[in-house]
């Protein structure tokens, strides 16, 4: 496992197409585009990392998975009737369909459903409550307090955020909010703006891996179904390109992480910071590809002569 990857972080160095910062974002700007980091946390208790493992950054839409988790604690399948379960087709931020179908926004992953879950979280307290809330799930998740929240990218994302604001304002139309527009919002950017590095997000992945010793934070159903929108729809109108390069659940945020799962197996992080055309990170996912062909891992069967290289 070291072995490769080190020879991921080899090919993602070596590789002078880094993809796009994002840049409708001030903070996130001006984040160097040569970083790339990765690993990977073992059923067994085992880390494996390689390049900057250890350096935070922005998890921005990977949050989206944690505050699903929080939402569902709240309310449970009542959620199922603020946020459908599709795949929208659509960028991350579109606001096409919500009109179309009446304040339901597709998925929890997109923009629209992100800002139904956070206030669903928020309801009955205040967001200081519910974001406290939000990074004791992930710090116990991780098992790592020092987990905090970057203010300045909070405050550069409220600033400039009129897409978020515009969705959540059609959102209220629909009676599809219950907090203010400006509550939800002050929220939803503080969550993004956790910073989290490759090994502790790996770390708080295990809640979503199906094996003993990992951390029991939800139910096996919950779980399951979690992997599965994140395999229809965490990366956007890129869902079906990463099923299909990847073939493991994975939701990316726009900061350049991704967390992947391999369900039974073990909990991925990687991070590049330069995106592709679908606003998920290029370099993450490329090397993703290159890790799930070298170990076979998929959730579409094993490869011939079991379990892969190696593991
Ligand atoms: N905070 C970002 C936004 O709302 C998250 C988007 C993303 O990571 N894809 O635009």
């Amino acid at each position: 496992m070291q072995e490769l990857l080190t020879e991921i972080a080899e090919a993602a160095a070596a590789n002078p197409d880094k993809g796009n910062v994002a840049t409708y974002i001030p903070e996130l700007a001006g984040i160097d585009p040569n970083q790339f980091g990765i690993a990977v946390a073992l059923a067994d208790g085992r880390v494996f990392t390689a390049g900057n493992a250890d350096v935070p950054f922005s998890i921005q839409s990977v949050s989206k998975i944690f505050a699903l988790a929080l939402a569902l604690g709240r309310v449970g399948d009542q959620l199922w009737y603020r946020v459908g379960r599709e795949p929208s087709g659509l960028s991350f931020d579109s606001i096409l369909l919500l009109e179309r179908e009446d304040g339901i926004p597709r998925n929890p992953f997109i923009n629209a459903g992100a800002l139904v879950t956070t206030d669903t979280y928020l309801a009955g307290s205040t967001p200081r409550e519910a974001l406290g809330e939000l990074l004791r799930f992930i710090r116990a998740a991780c098992d790592d307090d020092s987990i905090h929240m970057n203010e300045k990218v909070a405050k550069s994302e409220l600033a400039t955020g009129h897409r978020n604001f515009s969705l959540a304002h059609y959102l209220a139309s629909y009676g599809n909010l219950r907090a203010s527009v400006d509550k939800v919002l002050g929220t939803y950017c503080h969550q993004c703006a956790i910073e989290m590095s490759c090994r502790q997000l790996a770390l708080a992945g295990r809640f979503l891996v199906d094996a003993p010793r990992m951390p029991g934070l939800v139910s096996i159903e919950r779980r399951r179904r979690i992997n599965a929108l994140m395999m229809t729809c965490g990366h956007y109108d890129g869902s079906g390109d990463f099923a299909f390069r990847v073939g493991m659940p994975g939701k990316s945020g726009v900061g350049g992480g991704i967390l992947v799962i391999s369900p039974s197996r073990a909990s991925i992080a990687v991070w590049s910071p330069g995106l592709n055309k679908y606003g998920n990170s290029k370099l993450g996912t490329e090397a993703m590809e290159h890790f799930a062909h070298k170990t076979g891992w998929s959730v579409f069967g094993v490869p011939h002569g079991g379990e892969g290289a190696h593991v």
